[in-house]
């Protein structure tokens, strides 16, 4: 029997576990995939919003500026690259320039700090690629990019390091309501628990509806994405916004915390809650209106497209409940990441509120070794790990410089990677300008090895995805 059960594993639910893992609790996470990030906190722009965008008094609005504030210290805790480099929304006319100060009057109702409004000389001295046609922008100075994925690994790692359990390839399927507790079950497997946090991200609507008579639902409005070579990465420093409409923040052009420039996203409401293929007229839009914003934009560097889901809600807001030991976040879309801290630490706070035990694990410890880490030791300090490690004196992945022994962290360390795109999002081998086309065969090697699979069945991302079909000398697969 477990204290808490969260459903979903994306940046609520591991930042949430993490947050409980500060305390003598018995928790368990159950996530529905194969790995940690797999909805959408793993595909979408990456930015730690400053605050003006949402409506003063809503609840993105208070969770954005407060988590913003929250996310430099819990990155350097976690080891998740982070980087404040400010933010921009370009205004092409005079009806940009009202929206603009329409933004920055909303920016200092939400007590957004280091907002300030541009003229175009302005706006060049702080990123002189700006196209042609802006005339002015806002500038928030406390905007910042991080990895999202990693942020969530890293907090179910450091989660799990405190003691918390995670059970992936748990899709809870059913939930009940017994004597004092809740019971969870997937196909295979029934975990039962006190409380139950559900984050279970797009498909939280269809989880709460299981639990309680609600009209809250959410549908999918799907994000499209171009990434650029590390050429491309330096054109802009600032993230770089047009003026938000209805359904989204515009097409940006932002840098990443690996130094690849993203472009992206686009928004159109979809149905089917599982649809991420991308599409020519996606990427037509992205080209046009990013080409727009930002001069010297190469789409020949194009290394990569995604998709990302936003769950957008019915209310237009962050829907946090909490009642009879059960808590749900639902409709977590943009800025849901930039929130991510300070709403795992709301539910926490909900869940004491509702009876939950509050006793301190005086072991608890915040910090996490960095996942690139070997990338900050000096030459010496490399030299000496060498020699104690050998495996981190091979380069796997030679784009993105990753080493054995960092591949093998991968694989060993909480939560443990189990695919290729496992190992990819931990360590970025497979993420640069040959994307996987050198490093996969030796990555499926370790994968096989490390996790005792057999190589024919390592997978690229789950079941279903086999990568090996025949081999080339010794017969068909598994023959
Ligand atoms: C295109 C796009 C751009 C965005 N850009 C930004 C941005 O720049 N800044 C920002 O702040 N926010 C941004 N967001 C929003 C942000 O990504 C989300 O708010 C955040 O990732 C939501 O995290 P989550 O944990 O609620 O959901 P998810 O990451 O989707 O996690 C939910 C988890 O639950 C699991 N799950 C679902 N059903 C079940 C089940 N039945 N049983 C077990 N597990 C289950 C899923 O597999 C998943 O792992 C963007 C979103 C999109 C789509």
């Amino acid at each position: 029997m477990y204290d808490v059960a969260i459903i979903g594993a994306g940046v609520i639910g591991a930042l949430t576990a993490r947050e409980l893992s500060r305390y003598n609790l018995k928790c368990v996470v159950l996530e529905k995939e194969n790995d940690v990030a797999m909805g959408t906190s793993k595909a979408n722009s990456a930015i730690v919003h400053a605050g003006f965008d949402a409506k003063e008094g809503s609840k993105k609005a208070y969770f954005n500026v407060k988590g913003s504030e929250m996310m430099e210290k819990v990155a350097s805790e976690l080891g998740v690259k982070y980087i404040r480099n400010g933010s921009l929304v370009l205004a092409f006319d005079d009806d940009d320039m009202k929206t603009v100060e329409e933004l920055y009057g909303r920016g200092v109702k939400n007590g957004v700090k280091g907002l300030f409004i541009l003229s175009r000389e302005e706006l060049l001295k702080v990123e002189p690629n700006i196209g042609d046609d802006a005339v002015g922008a806002l500038h928030a100075t406390t905007g910042a990019i991080i990895c999202p994925y990693g942020l969530a690994i890293a907090a179910m790692g450091n989660a799990m390091d405190n003691g918390c359990e995670l059970k992936t390839n748990f899709p809870v399927k059913n939930i009940e309501k017994g004597e004092g507790k809740y019971i969870l079950s997937s196909e295979n497997e029934t975990v039962e628990a006190t409380f139950v946090v559900n984050a279970a991200g797009l498909f939280a609507d269809e989880i709460n509806k299981k639990l309680e008579d609600s009209d809250f639902s959410t549908h999918p409005r799907k994000g499209e994405y171009f990434v650029m070579d590390k050429a491309q990465g330096s054109l802009v420093k600032s993230t770089v916004f047009v003026t938000p409409s209805a359904k989204g923040k515009g097409i940006l052009v932002s840098p990443t915390v690996d130094g690849n420039l993203l472009l992206g996203p686009t928004a159109d409401d979809i149905e089917d809650k599982t649809d991420i293929e991308t599409t020519d007229e996606g990427a037509a839009k992205i080209r046009s209106q990013a080409m727009r914003s930002v001069k010297g934009i190469d789409m020949r560097k194009v290394i990569t497209s995604f998709a990302g889901l936003r769950a957008v809600g019915n209310t237009g807001d962050f829907e946090i409940t909490a009642k009879d030991n059960y808590v749900a976040a639902m409709g977590i879309e943009s800025p849901g990441l930039s929130a991510s801290p300070a709403i795992a630490e709301h539910i926490a706070e909900l869940l004491f509120n509702m009876g939950l035990k509050k006793e301190e694990n005086k072991n608890f410890n915040p910090v996490r070794r960095p996942m690139d880490f070997f990338k900050t030791l000096s030459k010496e300090e490399k030299n000496a790990l060498i020699k104690e490690r050998p495996s981190y004196g091979r380069i796997v992945c030679r784009c993105e410089e990753i080493t054995e022994g960092e591949i093998i962290d991968a694989l060993t360390l909480n939560p443990r990677a189990k695919d290729l795109d496992g190992v990819k999002r931990r360590t970025r081998s497979g993420m640069g300008r040959c994307q996987g086309g050198f490093c996969s065969p030796s990555v499926t090697e370790l994968i096989a090895k490390i996790s005792g699979v057999a190589y024919e069945d390592v997978t690229k991302t789950g079941e279903g995805s086999g990568i090996n079909f025949e081999r080339t000398k010794g017969g068909v697969k598994n023959a």
